[in-house]
């Protein structure tokens, strides 16, 4: 069977063909591509048509697919046997290199995926300071925990509701929403809520509505804020973690949060999710403490096996590598799209991170994004997926770069581009 005639079939079984939305192309006016086989930077799908994936499983793949040192970490891990529901060295070991390596992490606590991470980090932040609201910002992406899937109010300004039925609007009260850079709204909140705010959640890197880069100043701002106001900084680092540095921008700006979340690179492309931070915060955790959080597969063997060989991998000059060649990739996007009736477009990068979006504005938060940008996406992504270029289906999504990116593979999208 090929792509679509799977689609339909999966149409039948599975709500909407799929089980996470942004795979379902809508809106791309085709059917998503079944894949079947991953290699290095490239992808195969059931067609048999092969593309250079820039979308990666939307982050975690740094080293592309199946990287070999990965592979064979999994396949030793598997060998014997892969969940026990006990004490195991993996992630031991991986605990031991994330705290060794990242300054203000004393203590981490492993669990399966980047929801999981801010839903704990939400409780986290709640026990710690026996406080109920929290802070999130317009535009930030932090999984699908119901404090998370809350929008600004169509009403009266600081308001907020919730952005998915079934999320109750008790929930929505206690989540706050500003919009990006604005650090006159963050200060009336904390003055309209004393003593009420547990946490200001931020991606520092806001990378799931485009890439909305934030100065320096205004995530120190923040930071200051929540010192003054004795709440917490949490960093959700899903997909900054580990790609912007090892550190993240934690590391980068030197912006330190009191916790932080992680997920994607974080298990080299098995689940793998993480809150960290220091002794005194982590330690509210039970066991020890009385905030409570669990996993049956939490800090499971093969992905524990899987993610410490792959953040083993990320050496200074890795990291050197994957800027370098991703730069290389947006310049020859650039020079293509110039010519080819793409040049309303720029493409915003950030280090490994890049996103082509239809203006030339200076965008830093989503009510400056153009109101076209869906329509001029499809086009753009048409012809990208006819010349076997795989972006992340969806015009709010960033391209990952990866260290699979060696030079012939940016010769062959020159190729692919021109062809
Ligand atoms: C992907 C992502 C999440 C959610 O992680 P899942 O593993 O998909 O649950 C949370 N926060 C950020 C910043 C993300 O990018």
């Amino acid at each position: 069977m090929n792509s679509n005639e799977l689609f339909q079939k999966s149409l039948k079984y599975v709500p909407g063909g799929v089980h996470s939305p942004v795979r379902s192309f809508k809106g791309l006016h085709t059917t998503p591509r079944f894949i079947n086989r991953g290699k290095g930077a490239y992808i195969w799908d059931e067609d048999g048509k092969n593309y250079i994936d820039f979308c990666m499983s939307f982050g975690p793949l740094i080293h592309g697919h199946q990287d070999p040192e990965i592979k064979e970490a999994i396949i030793k891990a598997l060998e014997n046997g892969w969940t026990f529901g006990a004490c195991e060295k993996y992630s031991l070991e991986t605990a031991e290199y994330i705290v060794n390596r990242i300054s203000f992490i004393e203590q981490i606590r492993f669990m399966s995926s980047g929801t999981e991470a801010v839903m704990t980090a939400v409780r986290l932040a709640r026990g710690i300071t026996g406080r109920s609201k929290i802070i999130k910002f317009n535009g930030c992406y932090h999984g699908h925990l119901d404090a998370m899937l809350i929008k600004a109010g169509s009403g009266l300004a600081g308001t907020a509701e919730a952005s998915s039925k079934g999320v109750t609007s008790h929930q929505a009260d206690d989540t706050l929403i500003c919009e990006l850079g604005d650090i006159e709204e963050v200060k009336k909140i904390f003055i309209d809520h004393k003593d009420q705010i547990a946490a200001i959640f931020i991606e520092p890197l806001p990378a799931n509505n485009g890439l909305l880069i934030q100065t320096n100043e205004f995530l120190k701002a923040l930071r200051d804020i929540c010192d003054q106001n004795c709440a917490l900084l949490v960093f959700d680092e899903v997909i900054s973690g580990f790609r912007i540095g090892f550190g993240g921008m934690a590391e980068k700006t030197g912006i330190t949060p009191d916790l932080v979340t992680y997920g994607k690179i974080i298990g080299g492309g098995m689940p793998v999710g993480a809150v960290a931070g220091p002794k005194k915060f982590m330690e509210f955790l039970a066991p020890l403490g009385p905030v409570y959080q669990a996993g049956t597969l939490s800090g499971n063997p093969v992905a524990m096996a899987a993610g410490l060989v792959n953040l083993k991998k990320l050496t200074d000059e890795a990291y050197i590598k994957l800027n370098t060649q991703t730069t290389k990739v947006v310049a020859v996007m650039k020079e293509w799209m110039d010519k080819n009736g793409f040049e309303d477009y720029q493409t915003i990068q950030y280090g490994s991170l890049f996103w082509p979006i239809s203006t030339h504005d200076k965008l830093s938060n989503i009510t400056q994004l153009p109101k076209n940008m869906n329509e001029r996406f499809y086009s753009l992504f048409k012809v990208m997926l006819e010349k076997g270029i795989y972006l992340a289906p969806n015009a709010y999504e960033v391209g990952f770069g990866s260290l699979a990116l060696e030079d012939q593979v940016i010769e062959d999208l020159k190729q692919r581009l021109w062809n």
